[in-house]
């Protein structure tokens, strides 16, 4: 049997000979990622989730002209002229309730008690506001004017029968539940949560919730990718660690899922497996991309899924996840592909340097609403990115900005 490592056309300790640039990568991903299919989900599971086709109102709403202040269902011209100082008169005859309306019909010189969401009488064109009304018993006198229709709702005033409520690739808001509810909706069908199988690599690796132990360490990409792809929309299946092995590598690569995540071992190094599985397997479209961090990122398919490699240093693993796994992640969920970050522009506080000729994901603090490049730049320091409030990008054309420079920055918390 053949192993990657002796193939000719091994990725390994070769080098990248080329560095795909941000934009073609995302390019290739955009391509060749699809939204997924829809679920029927019942009402009451579906928020924040997307929906997958407009959704139209069989009924309207309300079905019924009905009251929209409490008081007194009138006919407008029984109250012409009246006010504080000339109150009119009306006999009092039944109760319009929410649910319950009233059987009879309102004639001259009559009214009927009400609430708002009672069907209005028929024979009465408007609601005289109890405020605006002294009872007297069976009676009341009316101190002011209503003109037809007033207080009154239209039959489809809310929504028309027909009409569009809400359109495909909404995340659903908690009012639009409700919205959706009062159509009579059971169901809604939503584009299905992608499933990504997360394969942390490793053979130094501690599960987490271990303790460091000589020169073990703990993962920390396993437990911030689930928390990634959960908040991309996507459910993490079967994440765990698995050795620098190929065999066991490549099953974790076909185990079902809807798209493949890789962390460590995504470079050019003789523990790099997982570039030369994808290669030998499938395809690696990409694999060096010119960014810092995260350079070492490689992507392609296997069995028909997209595998994103992603390098171990965990800020590296981090950045390259914003840029390519999470876009693809929430195009096919449904989502906007952009990022779920709140922006703004603020000036630098120092310089910021950059090389021409590749992509710099620059980790910043807000002081004094002045953006601060952190110091420490380091891939494998994690606390770079928990110290940060947010990144900045600098593009490959640019060399880096003066301090002074207006800066867009994107911001970790939401
Ligand atoms: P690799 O990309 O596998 O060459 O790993 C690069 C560096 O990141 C090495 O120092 C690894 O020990 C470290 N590393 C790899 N995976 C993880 C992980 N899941 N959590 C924390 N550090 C990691
Ligand atoms: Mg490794």
């Amino acid at each position: 049997m053949t192993t990657p490592s002796n193939r000719t056309d091994d990725v390994r300790m070769r080098g990248f000979a080329r560095r795909t640039t941000v934009a073609e990568a995302i390019g290739w991903l955009d391509g060749r990622v699809q939204r997924l299919d829809e679920e029927l989900l019942p009402l009451r599971g579906a928020a924040g989730r997307v929906l997958a086709r407009d959704v139209a109102s069989e009924v309207d709403v309300p079905g019924f002209v009905r009251a929209m202040m409490d008081g007194f269902a009138v006919r407008a011209a029984d109250t012409a002229g009246a006010s504080p100082y000339h109150r009119l008169p009306l006999a009092v005859v039944g109760e319009s309730m929410p649910g319950r309306p009233f059987a009879g019909r309102v004639g001259p010189g009559q009214a009927v008690r009400t609430m708002t969401g009672a069907k209005l009488p028929d024979g009465a064109d408007a609601v005289l506001p109890v405020e605006v009304v002294e009872i007297q018993g069976d009676r009341i006198l009316a101190a002011g004017e209503v003109s037809p229709e007033k207080h009154v709702g239209r039959i489809g005033e809310d929504i028309q029968a027909r009409s569009i409520v809400l359109a495909a690739g909404r995340r659903l808001r908690p009012q639009d539940l409700g919205l959706l509810s009062s159509i009579g909706a059971a169901q809604v069908p939503v584009v299905r949560r992608p499933c990504v199988r997360i394969v942390v690599t490793g053979n130094e690796l501690l599960p987490a919730g271990s303790k460091p132990q000589g020169t073990k360490i703990v993962d920390s990409n396993g437990p911030m990718l689930e928390a990634l792809v959960a908040r991309d929309g996507g459910l993490a299946v079967n994440p765990g660690i698995v050795g620098d092995d190929p065999g066991a590598i490549l099953d974790a690569l076909r185990s079902p899922s809807d798209i493949v995540l890789v962390s460590g071992g995504s470079s050019v190094g003789q523990e790099d497996i997982a570039p030369s599985l994808v290669t030998e397997h499938g395809e690696l479209r990409i694999h060096g991309i010119a960014m810092r961090p995260s350079s070492p990122t490689g992507m392609g398919w296997l069995d028909g899924r997209v595998v994103v490699l992603l390098p171990g240093n965990p800020v590296s693993c981090l950045c390259a996840y914003d840029f390519f796994a999470g876009r693809a992640i929430r195009a096919m969920g449904g989502r906007a592909a952009d990022w779920p970050y709140r922006r703004l522009r603020a000036p630098l506080r120092r310089k910021a340097v950059s090389t021409v000729g590749r992509m710099d994901y620059l980790r910043v603090r807000l002081i004094d609403g002045q953006v601060e490049p952190l110091a420490i730049g380091g891939a494998s320091v994690l606390s770079s990115a928990t110290r940060a409030d947010g990144f900045v990008l600098i593009s490959d054309d640019s060399e880096g900005y003066p301090a002074g420079t207006e800066v867009e920055v994107f911001l970790y918390d939401t």
